[in-house]
């Protein structure tokens, strides 16, 4: 019997795959590339961008799947776009109730009598302690909350997992003692993660900070990462944990959304846009060689040039050299799509994002150049079609190398800098 998994979105639902996959495999299905041999198939679906929902309409499109097959859609996924996919699967549960995927699939003829579970509501976080099934050996995953308390306007997530609730530290610490060794690098993830704070009552882990700083000690050969903070949960106490210790990332991921202090106050966001400088440049002072990154919705509704230049402005005063932005659509149930009208054009938005790039590229190349000729360590990825070996710096620069080899996959290497672009840098082994 076999499982096939497609998962849309981000690293959360990539790392729900994880478990997915496991609770497969203990059942003694094994994992297939396509969907045609699966005799199960779970889509991990993304309600938080429209285009990720969208592609879930056609994926069994053209597809000659087995007569028996089962299809499960879990993930983040919003009431209504639930219930408009529900003909096209047979299964529907929300991702806290993974655990129950062995039973649901086992009670024969469950299929004749209710094609569709749905009850969707996610609850506690006991499912995070099932074992995952890592995609790669040498970069893990650990999800250390589910949920959000945040209800940023334009955001499904605190409608599609719910709000925040913490995983137990203990459980937390027990995963990752558990890694295989071959694991070099760690992201604890959270859809605040900075937010985080223990439900242990007996723990001397109280917050994130606690949280990351033990992982350091614990793994001091690991580098630790972790996505996405919350800007104004960034204290002075975490700040100064991630400057101590040389293992985890110097690269901080500090989401701005917007540069207007107009359209951050519509989005719901808890700071000014010169609250988000002022943290930005206590990271700086803290730990000079940050390199930050964010992510931008482009074309919030009412967002005018003026607004997009102040995003720039922004941009620019944070030295930023990757922004992960998104074109806003509107999402059910979230506030947003309640009450403004999605007014700000395809074209202007996909123009402004043109603009943003090529602005961020230049920002990007000024902080690569500082790497000409220098030797860095670099945590190799994967290799590309055209046979060129991709990898990371820990402050997260994009490296290639030519004259690499497959075992360096999952390793790290010392490259010697020769080309620094916009994208990455280019070097030798
Ligand atoms: S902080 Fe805002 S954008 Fe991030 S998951 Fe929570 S509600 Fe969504």
């Amino acid at each position: 019997m076999n499982y096939y998994i497609k998962y849309y979105g981000c690293d959360m639902n990539r790392s729900d795959a994880e478990r997915v996959s496991s609770i497969l495999e203990s059942l003694k299905y094994k994992k297939t590339s396509t969907m045609e041999s699966a005799d199960v198939i779970v889509v991990i679906a993304c309600s938080v961008r429209q285009g990720a929902v969208d592609r879930v309409y056609g994926i069994f499109r053209k597809k000659k799947l087995k007569k028996n097959v089962i299809k499960i859609l879990t993930g983040c996924v919003l009431k209504e776009d639930a219930q408009k996919q529900q003909k096209l699967f047979d299964i529907i549960i929300d991702i806290t109730k993974i655990k129950s995927i062995p039973k649901l699939i086992s009670i024969p003829p469950w299929r004749n009598k209710q094609k569709t579970i749905y009850n969707y509501k996610p609850e506690n976080v006991n499912y995070l302690d099932i074992k995952p099934n890592h995609s790669n050996n040498f970069s893990a995953l650990v999800p250390i909350s589910n949920g959000c308390n945040q209800f940023c306007s334009y955001c499904a997530v605190p409608y599609t997992r719910g709000i925040e609730k913490n995983r137990s530290a203990y459980s937390i610490l027990k995963e990752i003692k558990k890694l295989p060794k071959s694991v070099k690098q760690i992201t604890l993830l959270g859809q605040t993660v900075n937010s985080y704070i223990s439900p242990d009552n007996t723990s001397d882990i109280k917050d994130f900070g606690d949280l990351l700083e033990k992982v350091a000690i614990l793994k001091p050969n690991i580098w630790i990462n972790f996505l996405s903070p919350y800007p104004t949960k960034f204290d002075d106490e975490l700040i100064k944990i991630i400057a101590k210790y040389d293992n985890i990332s110097h690269h901080i991921h500090i989401p701005l959304q917007s540069g207007s202090d107009k359209i951050l106050k519509m989005m719901n966001r808890k700071y000014s846009s010169s609250q988000f400088l002022d943290i930005v440049e206590k990271i700086y002072e803290t730990i000079p060689d940050a390199n930050i990154t964010t992510d931008i919705i482009i074309g919030f509704p009412k967002e005018t040039e003026y607004d997009f230049k102040e995003t720039l402005n922004v941009l620019k005063k944070t030295k930023t050299t990757l922004v992960y932005s998104g074109l806003y659509s509107p999402r059910f149930e979230t506030l947003a799509y309640k009450m403004y009208n999605d007014n700000v054009s395809q074209k202007t938005k996909r123009k402004r994002d043109e603009i943003m790039t090529k602005f961020i590229g230049k920002q990007s190349l000024m902080r690569n150049k500082k790497y000409q000729d220098k030797i860095v360590k670099v945590l190799i990825t994967n290799k590309n079609k055209k046979g060129e070996y991709l990898g990371k710096m820990q402050t997260y620069e994009t490296v290639k190398i030519f004259n690499g080899h497959d075992k360096y996959i999952g390793q790290f290497v010392n490259v010697l800098i020769d080309k620094c672009l916009e994208w990455g840098l280019e070097g030798l082994e």
